[in-house]
């Protein structure tokens, strides 16, 4: 099982939060694997630790929306049985992979957004909260800070057009200082099945109704026992444009070692689009690949021989 916290210049300060988060995420799921539950089981009580630990851009703590609201897209995907389940735009749930688990389980559909997302879940038992509730002071300081970069003619203060306007040589420089603390996992059990989640409140200062890569099947996560499971985090729209997860996933199934698919992934994402983030992708063997070009990714990782964690590759 791989899961990571976000790619980006993750600060000395803010390091220890990262790795005990990651660390916690993957705990609680693998111990799924390890008594012969699902992949899927496990991807998903690993999300739910991420999104519930305000560290993290997803759930309560995530980055604000323009207008100072929590926003949250989520998907889970199992390869085995070749389900999903997807959620975006739901201002009112505090673990959104659950409300995307409920989606994959028990609608004919696949993918919810908005209100119509958030009474499907009502209506499957979940409780529907106050935004105030996963809106953090530290957040509101943060968009107001991006507020006044903005206004202040300082383009960094949003990601949007930046990779078309001014391609891949300047892109990567002026945006490696925001954060991107999206979470995500992927897991393979002992029937063979794989499964994916990631989890994200999307760019700090996002317009109301944006969905990035995150909860999109094939750009922010993916999973296919035929071919691999994948979960990425960065900035989201040129992650998009390459269907980024499923070019993974589909080299891993032409026979590339998750490794190098990885390492390529990124590289692709940098030379085509002057995008940045992080992947984690593992295949039906059980072997996987991790890469970032951020200057920091939080991962973890477990195996029969014990679990691991770390901010850089
Ligand atoms: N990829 C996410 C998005 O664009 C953000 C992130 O990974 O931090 O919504």
């Amino acid at each position: 099982m791989l899961v990571h916290g976000g790619a980006w210049a993750i600060p000395d300060d803010a390091a220890q939060a990262h790795l005990s988060g990651v660390h916690n995420a993957l705990e609680a799921g693998y111990k799924f694997l390890t008594r012969g539950g699902s992949a899927l089981d496990a991807v998903e009580a690993a999300v739910t630790v991420m999104e519930d630990d305000p560290t993290f851009d997803a759930g309560r703590g995530s980055f604000l929306t323009s207008n100072g609201r929590v926003q949250l897209d989520a998907l889970l995907m199992d390869g085995g049985r070749m389900k999903a389940g997807g959620v975006a735009c739901v201002e009112r749930l505090r673990n959104p992979i659950q409300a995307a688990r409920l989606v994959l389980e028990r609608s004919p559909h696949v993918y919810f957004v908005g209100t119509g997302a958030e009474e499907f879940a009502l209506s499957h038992g979940m409780a529907l909260i106050d935004n105030s509730e996963l809106v953090l002071d530290r957040e509101r300081e943060r968009l107001r800070s991006a507020q006044e970069r903005q206004a202040a003619g300082l383009a960094d203060a949003t990601f949007s057009g930046l990779e078309d306007d001014k391609g891949p040589e300047t892109a990567l420089p002026r945006v490696i200082d925001f954060s991107h603390d999206t979470v995500g996992a992927v897991a393979l059990d002992s029937h063979g099945n794989l499964a994916a989640g990631t989890s994200t409140g999307g760019t700090l200062n996002k317009t109301p109704g944006r969905v990035g890569d995150s909860s999109l099947i094939g750009c922010g996560c993916y999973a296919d026992n035929m071919s691999a499971a994948v979960s990425l985090t960065g900035w989201g729209e040129p992650i998009m444009k390459l269907v980024l997860g499923k070019w993974a996933t589909d080299r891993v199934a032409a026979g590339s070692a998750p490794e190098f698919s990885a390492r390529e992934a990124i590289t692709y994402l940098h030379n085509r689009l002057g995008g940045h983030g992080g992947i984690i992708l593992l295949g039906p063997d059980g072997r996987f690949g991790m890469a970032h070009n951020t200057p920091a990714m939080a991962w973890g990782l477990a195996t029969e021989n014990g679990l691991a964690t770390g901010l850089k590759l």
